[in-house]
């Protein structure tokens, strides 16, 4: 840092839920130089969204490179393993498919393991392309252990992320945070103080005439977005067209056995429903279209596909697909819901804060906030919502249901053309590509356009040059490999009961 760009001292955090304390205790860890001061400011009072249980693999990253120790997060947190997503209902009403973390197979001569599996996939002993991911073979046997260290055994092909309880997690990292020096001020924020002449923020005002000063100002504040929405004024971009679900009611339920290492979406009428199982409780939404269904039907669905006794009343909540149009304006940046909100249906939001916590650290601006850095954070941060925002929107538009008028708008409204385009490559001959920084790499893509019965019609024409019996060959015995792996693992439940069981069941 040169002598004009001056550090930036005092760090405000407005919000305490679950982005306000992921970015508290990654700035505990990463900005913490001695001089600075981390504040984060947050009302009991208004509390938090209080969901969010799922996430991606991505997350492993982000608590290592916390110093979290894994045993440690799984008994403070009820955390369970997840090895992907089952999704029932969602092509015909009557299937099943599963994405799952990781690989499907493994690629021969570069060539991508997907194309040799569709070129062979009617040949005898082939089967399904499920039967080629170490994790959804442990997922449909409730199995799980962690990934092999040996890169020649199947497991190591095995990915996993968590399920773990909102409000515990944020505590787990409070306590980090505040051990690394972060100041936690309760308070209701009641205004703001901006600059006259550049428009920064300068100070959030507090209820009992306190004021809190800044040098940059992370929004937390959830879907009230209080700085980058209400005093920046950056607008917002509304989805909703695309993604019309607007509502969820949230229900924990009773733990039940077998503690399954995936999470379940259940296509209904107008929405879904999710099942997630954690150590101490499951946790259970139904996430629906207003315009389509009523809260007492949604209610009455979600109950009705309740596998346990509920041990709270059904919660509703209320949203809007979509993101302000930038998540950095001025000194303020967004991350979670006050940045924007795309529904929990590839369990992406969390995964949205962390990667805000980690551009926003790799670009961190000094006290002129250089509009350079400014504008390639968003444009990063742009893309990835936009990324995000195409996959989910697959899962609704590549369908067979014609059941409701729900599903009659979704598989049949314009898509955005980014997607269209993806559709129409994989629709030829299989093809994805994987752009930028994109989230989800190629067999995530493939797992829910096959699954969604997006079927295509070719394949890559390299894939001939290698031998076919071969190939074949090398397929059966991958297959088979996989079976016989995942048959010895133990499930989820005695592994987590030897590993590391939740202390606060
Ligand atoms: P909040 O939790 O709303 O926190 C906002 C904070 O701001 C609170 O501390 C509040 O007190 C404070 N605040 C607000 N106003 C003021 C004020 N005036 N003064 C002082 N403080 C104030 N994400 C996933 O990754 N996986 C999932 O499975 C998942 N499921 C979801 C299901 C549903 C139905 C919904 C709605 C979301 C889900 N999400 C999921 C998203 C996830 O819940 C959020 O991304 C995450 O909880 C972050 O929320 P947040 O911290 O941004 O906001």
């Amino acid at each position: 840092m040169t002598a004009e760009q001056a550090p930036i001292r005092t760090v405000v955090i407005v919000g305490g839920g679950t982005a306000g304390w992921m970015a508290a205790a990654a700035a505990a860890r990463f900005l913490n130089d001695g001089q600075r001061r981390i504040v984060l400011v947050e009302s009991d009072a208004i509390g938090t969204v209080g969901v969010g249980e799922a996430t991606i693999p991505p997350i492993l990253g982000f608590n290592r490179l916390l110093g979290i120790e894994e045993r440690d997060f799984l008994r403070e947190t009820g955390a369970t393993f997840k090895l992907g997503i089952e999704f029932v209902g969602w092509d015909t009403g009557q299937d099943r498919y599963f994405h799952p973390f990781g690989p499907h197979g493994r690629d021969i001569e570069g060539l991508n393991f997907h194309q040799l599996w569709l070129k062979l996939r009617d040949q005898p002993g082939i089967g399904t392309i499920d039967e080629y991911s170490a994790s959804a073979m442990a997922a449909r046997h409730g199995r799980f252990a962690a990934p092999a260290d040996d890169p020649r055994d199947p497991l190591s092909q095995l990915a996993y992320a968590y399920h773990f309880d909102a409000g515990l997690y944020a505590a787990f990292l409070r306590r980090r945070a505040e051990d690394g020096g972060v100041v936690r001020i309760e308070g209701r924020i009641t205004g703001t103080d901006r600059d006259p002449d550049n428009g920064h923020l300068r100070a959030v005002l507090l209820d009992g005439d306190r004021r809190v000063e800044g040098d940059l100002f992370i929004d937390c504040s959830g879907f009230r977005s209080l700085l980058l929405g209400d005093a920046m004024g950056v607008p917002f971009e509304d989805w909703s067209h695309w993604l019309p679900c607007d509502s969820a009611l949230a229900v924990p339920t009773e733990r039940t056995e077998p503690l399954l290492p995936f999470t379940r979406s259940t296509a209904h009428p107008a929405g879904w429903q999710w099942r997630i199982g954690l150590q101490h409780r499951t946790g259970n939404g139904h996430v629906y279209a207003s315009a389509h269904m009523s809260d007492a039907e949604a209610e009455r669905l979600l109950i009705a596909h309740l596998d346990a006794r509920p041990t709270a009343d059904p919660r509703k909540l209320s949203f809007r697909a979509g993101r302000r149009l930038r998540l950095w304006e001025g000194n303020v940046v967004a991350l979670g819901l006050a940045g924007g909100f795309l529904e929990p249906l590839e369990s992406t939001s969390i995964h949205l804060i962390q990667a805000g916590i980690s551009k926003l650290f790799g670009l961190f601006p000094d006290r002129r906030f250089v509009a350079v850095e400014r504008d390639e954070y968003n444009r990063l941060m742009g893309d990835a919502y936009t990324a995000i925002r195409d996959f989910i929107i697959l899962h609704y538009h590549a369908t067979r249901r014609d059941d409701s008028p729900f599903w009659r708008y979704v598989r049949t409204m314009p898509i955005p053309d980014s997607l269209a385009h993806k559709i129409m490559l994989f629709r030829e001959k299989g093809r994805i590509f994987r752009y930028d920084d994109e989230l989800f790499a190629i067999p995530s893509w493939v797992a829910v356009m096959l699954g969604q019965n997006i079927r295509p019609t070719g394949y890559d024409p390299v894939v001939d040059a290698l031998d076919g019996d071969r190939v074949a060959a090398a397929l059966r015995q991958m297959r088979a490999g996989i079976a016989d792996a995942v048959g010895g693992l133990p499930t989820q439940s005695e592994y987590i009961a030897r590993y590391a069981p939740a202390s606060r069941r």
